[in-house]
């Protein structure tokens, strides 16, 4: 173990990111130089399958001092990867960002200016975001629900680019939680927590690692791990639906008793009964992202599995 600690360290997972990593090595080292603070970026190598490690490597033995290396043996998806990367990261100030340069490596003073003046998160707000009209949509309407039934309160939840103290991100690392959402719960943990709004560019390279299957697993995420506000809509749901019901009953059977048989309003019927069925349907599906929440935290296992870390101090010691 080192006995320096940097002032700032910039964690940063890497995923299947070759087309980007030297842009992104040409302009954050420039860039954190130019603060005049002692500093370390802490790679995380998500298991990529391309060229990603290799960089990373090189990059490391150009600047083993300001340079750590974890490496995964697999794909353990960005979340677990900026975990890894706040464990390891030893600086004084925390700041988390994407590779693919989303994030302009030259906003990065701001966020420290910010922790100096004693602010223990800065949040972010994307000015004029770059994405997807589909993403930005989706992203909205998320963000409404999540004000609405949980309670954390951060205006842009998508951005990566952040600030934490050393405070925050010790909270970070107590937490055992296994599928979490970082920011949200960063912001849980701060005590002065601020936002600033910061410049957002389009991916410089490469395509994006978020499919709308995975976005709306990481939604998921974000909902039901801040809040069962759901689970308890649902039995409110279902007591209205019962009573509904019950009077459906009562007008059926005084029918039957005073009109005698009859089947026309049979498809009516029919019609009420799928639309039950289909509210739970989707009550079971909530109650299985609840147990299944439930089920990776009790099976502890390990949310990563580091292969080795390359840092200069502690030569290439392998895990
Ligand atoms: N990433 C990762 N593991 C994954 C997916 C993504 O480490 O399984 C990294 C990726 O390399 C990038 C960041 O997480 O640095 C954000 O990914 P991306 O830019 O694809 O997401 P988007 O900006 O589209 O939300
Ligand atoms: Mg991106």
């Amino acid at each position: 173990m080192s006995s320096r600690t940097p002032k700032l360290s910039v964690v940063i997972p890497v995923y299947n990111e070759e087309a980007v990593l030297p842009t992104l090595f040409a302009r954050l080292y420039p860039a954190l130089d130019a603060l005049q603070i002692a500093y370390e970026c802490v790679f995380v190598n998500d298991g990529s399958r391309d060229r990603s490690a290799a960089l990373l490597r090189d990059q490391f033995s150009r600047r083993p001092r300001e340079t750590r290396v974890v490496l995964f043996h697999a794909n353990f998806g960005q979340h677990s990867a900026v975990m890894a990367g706040l464990a390891y990261a030893r600086g004084e100030y925390i700041v988390t960002m994407d590779a693919d340069l989303q994030n302009p490596p030259e906003e990065l003073g701001r966020i420290v200016a910010k922790l100096d003046e004693g602010y223990d998160y800065v949040g972010t707000i994307r000015q004029q975001r770059q994405d997807v009209l589909w993403r930005r949509v989706l992203s909205r309407a998320i963000n409404r629900l999540r004000e609405w039934i949980t309670p954390v309160r951060i205006t842009d939840q998508g951005c990566m680019m952040r600030g934490y103290s050393r405070s925050v991100v010790h909270a970070l690392n107590e937490t055992r939680e296994v599928n979490t959402f970082i920011p949200a719960l960063a912001s849980l943990y701060a005590l002065r927590p601020v936002e600033i709004p910061i410049a957002h560019e389009e991916r410089f390279a490469g395509a994006s690692k978020y499919s709308l299957y995975s976005l709306i697993r990481l939604n998921f995420d974000l909902i039901t791990g801040f809040s069962v506000v759901p689970l308890q809509l649902f039995s409110m749901i279902g007591m209205a639906i019962s009573l509904l019901s019950a009077l459906l009953v009562l007008y059926l059977a005084l029918q039957r008793l005073f009109l005698g048989p009859q089947v026309e309003g049979v498809f009516t019927l029919f019609g009420i009964l799928f639309f039950l069925v289909g509210i739970a349907l989707f009550g079971i599906g909530l109650l299985g992202e609840y147990v299944g929440r439930i089920y990776a935290q009790v099976r502890e296992r390990p949310r990563y599995i580091v292969q080795a870390v390359l840092e200069s101090d502690g030569e290439d010691s392998q895990a």
